[in-house]
């Protein structure tokens, strides 16, 4: 794929590497909590596993085709949400989400998001959002145990 010059700072290395080598990408059988995502604009599609204890996130783990983005983002959305609570995930849902929707002027506070921070490029790219954001929305219809396949597409998101 040709990446333009702008587009050269959203692909940054951290992205091409988890597309490259997505982490925790395999089936979690049996899981406790399973959602399917579909990005029609990009064609990304995913299926999400979550193993829990509690209310903890004990594992996840993800399947599914995409572009880089969506694939790097549930890579490091997996990575991101073991060991938290459904409510700490919930949490960073919210920021992430925020991160990406926000305008290019507004101030995004990066530090509470780690490494999910390089995701804060695709602010300038609308269409690139749904990709970034595909994962983080199959992950609260998961939290949620939701059986309908979520689409970024819903108007609800
Ligand atoms: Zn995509």
């Amino acid at each position: 794929m040709a990446v333009n010059a702008d587009l050269r700072e959203l692909y940054q290395e951290v992205i091409l590497d988890h597309n490259r080598r997505p982490r925790n990408f395999r089936k979690l059988d049996p899981a406790d909590r399973t959602a399917e995502g579909f990005n029609p604009l990009c064609g990304d599609r995913l299926t999400l596993y979550l193993k829990l204890e509690g209310d903890l996130i004990r594992d996840a783990s993800f399947e599914g085709s995409g572009c880089a983005i969506s694939k790097a983002s549930a890579s490091m959305m997996t990575d991101s949400i073991k060991g938290k609570t459904l409510a700490q995930a919930d949490e960073l849902f919210e920021r992430f989400h925020h991160m990406v929707t926000s305008t290019a002027d507004d101030e995004i506070e990066t530090e509470t998001l780690g490494k999910l921070g390089v995701f804060s490029g695709v602010r300038e790219f609308p269409v690139r959002v749904k990709c970034a954001s595909l994962a983080w929305h199959t992950l609260r219809a998961a939290m949620l145990a939701k059986d309908e396949p979520v689409t970024t597409e819903d108007p609800a998101l």
